[in-house]
């Protein structure tokens, strides 16, 4: 795409030149870009785009490439419950993350139906989605119900059915909306990803049971993922953990292993 950018000069002086941020040189652009939160810099390299143009070099420079982890939970709540699923799917193809994106946490995205998150089709590299939209320690207002569902006919089903389908699939970590709870085929979603886990052959990392126990599930009533901390992704089984860590008995608090430096408390 061409771009209108250029350098300033002696023979340009700076306030004469400058009229919006795409006049603006690259290395303030990259400067303001470094100290911004990582979906921040993607949202400033898509509205220069969209603006001006923007050359694939100076994009790449802005959004950077440290992209295991994409969580919205990093920039104001207001403005993640603005985003669309254009803007969901424009940040996801900008940062390649069907190839790039490890971890991916939906938090306060509230105004989706899941739409956007087609560029992460068939991706095998993704290990965790977090599509509760809320926080850490946070719940619904029991009259919320968010865009994002799980009847087959919309978006997020087809999406995670290609993920669970890949060869060499990743994913070891889902957490959902808990209103899915009263969706009608939310347990043939459930049902595929369990199977997906045991195919894995899942096992408690330090005694090696298999996982999850016999009559037990993955999903709490909750939707949150049991026996999986939800910090380093690895697999426990209630004994060889402490109960205040993976199990935890506020439905709404994540449950870390005794190994990950933070729990939320
Ligand atoms: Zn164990
Ligand atoms: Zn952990």
């Amino acid at each position: 795409m061409a771009t209108k950018r250029r350098r300033l000069s002696a023979d340009t002086p700076p306030q004469c030149s400058i009229s919006s941020i795409s006049d603006l040189p690259n290395e303030p652009l990259q400067h303001i870009a470094s100290i911004l939160v990582k979906p921040s810099r993607v949202l400033l390299a898509l509205a220069i785009d969209a603006h001006d143009g923007l050359s694939s070099a100076l994009s790449s420079a802005i959004v950077g490439d440290q992209w295991d982890t994409l969580d919205f939970g990093e920039i104001e709540r207001k403005l993640a419950a603005i985003l669309s699923d254009e803007h969901i799917n424009a940040i996801l193809v900008r940062i390649d993350a069907v190839n790039r994106v490890k971890k991916l946490k939906l938090t306060n995205c509230i105004n989706i139906t899941g739409a956007g998150l087609g560029p992460l089709s068939e991706s095998s590299i993704i290990e965790q989605i977090d599509l509760s939209l809320v926080g850490d320690h946070e719940h619904y207002r029991s009259n919320f119900r968010p865009l994002i569902s799980c009847r087959p006919q919309d978006h997020v089903l087809p999406i995670l059915d290609s993920i669970f389908e890949r060869e060499g699939c990743s994913l070891r970590n889902l957490r959902f909306p808990s209103v899915w709870w009263t969706g009608g085929r939310f347990e043939q979603l459930l049902r595929r990803y369990s199977e997906l886990l045991t195919n894995h052959g899942v096992s408690c990392l330090k005694c090696n049971v298999n996982l999850p126990p016999e009559n037990e599930s993955w999903i709490d009533s909750s939707g949150n993922q049991k026996y999986t901390c939800y910090k380093c992704l690895k697999h426990y089984c209630r004994k060889c953990t402490r109960p205040d860590d993976i199990y935890v008995d506020d439905p709404y608090m994540l449950g870390y292993c005794d190994h990950c430096e933070k729990r939320v408390v």
